[in-house]
């Protein structure tokens, strides 16, 4: 099956089910603008995300990797009132486009958008979070899931997305530092007793990819 069957398919249930607002499409309409990369989530992904906070019912979010903070509003929207989304960002010029898009949305109160290298101001975070979106530089994503992991609690969901990266996950000779970020996460997922974890394949707009879904296990 084609691309564009994919991005058909998408745009049935975008239509049908997901809908998207005038916030929503005007931060990817923005984000474009200012030139950043078209990377964010699909807004099927990005109501997918939205579902799981409410299922969840999580109070306290963690994002890594904001870009225009499309994915942080999806999120912030399933936050009941006093719920906390907060984002980090390596690209100062991607938080002040996300920013504006928060504002825009009306959550500057809910979305925090934390300026600097992930692995910088993890150690300034306070935990636990009740979920956290694991989107950044995947040759980090290793250190990213241990860090995930401090700031959990049992219960915690952890969901990184692009692991399938258009199956090249399954390459064991792969030199590609992304493909080798999620390997190597998988391995220490694997070997991790406290998570339970699976990974969902995915096509539709932006292509095949996938996500990895974890929790933390109860004591
Ligand atoms: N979650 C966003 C969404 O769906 O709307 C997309 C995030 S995009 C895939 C990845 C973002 O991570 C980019 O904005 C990039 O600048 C940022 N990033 C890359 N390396 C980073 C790092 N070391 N620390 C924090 N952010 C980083």
């Amino acid at each position: 099956m084609s691309d564009s069957r994919w991005e058909a398919v998408d745009r049935y249930f975008i239509d049908a089910l997901v809908g998207t607002d005038a916030a929503l499409d005007e931060a990817l309409k923005e984000s474009d603008a200012a030139g950043l990369p078209s990377v964010s989530v699909t807004a099927p992904q990005g109501k997918f995300l939205h579902l799981l906070v409410r299922i969840h019912g999580a109070r306290k979010i963690l994002e890594i990797g904001t870009l225009g903070g499309y994915s942080s509003i999806w999120m912030a929207r399933a936050l009941p009132p006093g719920g906390k989304l907060i984002s980090l960002e390596a690209e100062p010029k991607h938080a002040e486009v996300a920013r504006a898009n928060i504002q825009r949305a009306g959550l500057a109160n809910v979305i925090e958008v934390r300026v600097g290298k992930a692995l910088d101001t993890l150690p300034l975070l306070e935990g636990p979070f009740d979920l956290v979106f694991i989107d950044a530089d995947k040759s980090n994503n290793p250190a990213y899931f241990q860090w995930a992991l401090k700031l959990s609690r049992p219960g915690t969901v952890i969901v990184v997305d692009n692991v399938v990266r258009d199956g090249a996950v399954v390459d064991p000779t792969s030199t590609n530092e992304s493909v080798l970020g999620v390997r190597r996460m998988v391995e220490l997922m694997n070997s991790e007793p406290r998570v339970s974890a699976t990974a969902i394949q995915t096509v539709g707009g932006k292509g095949y990819d996938g996500f990895v879904l974890a929790v933390v296990n109860g004591s």
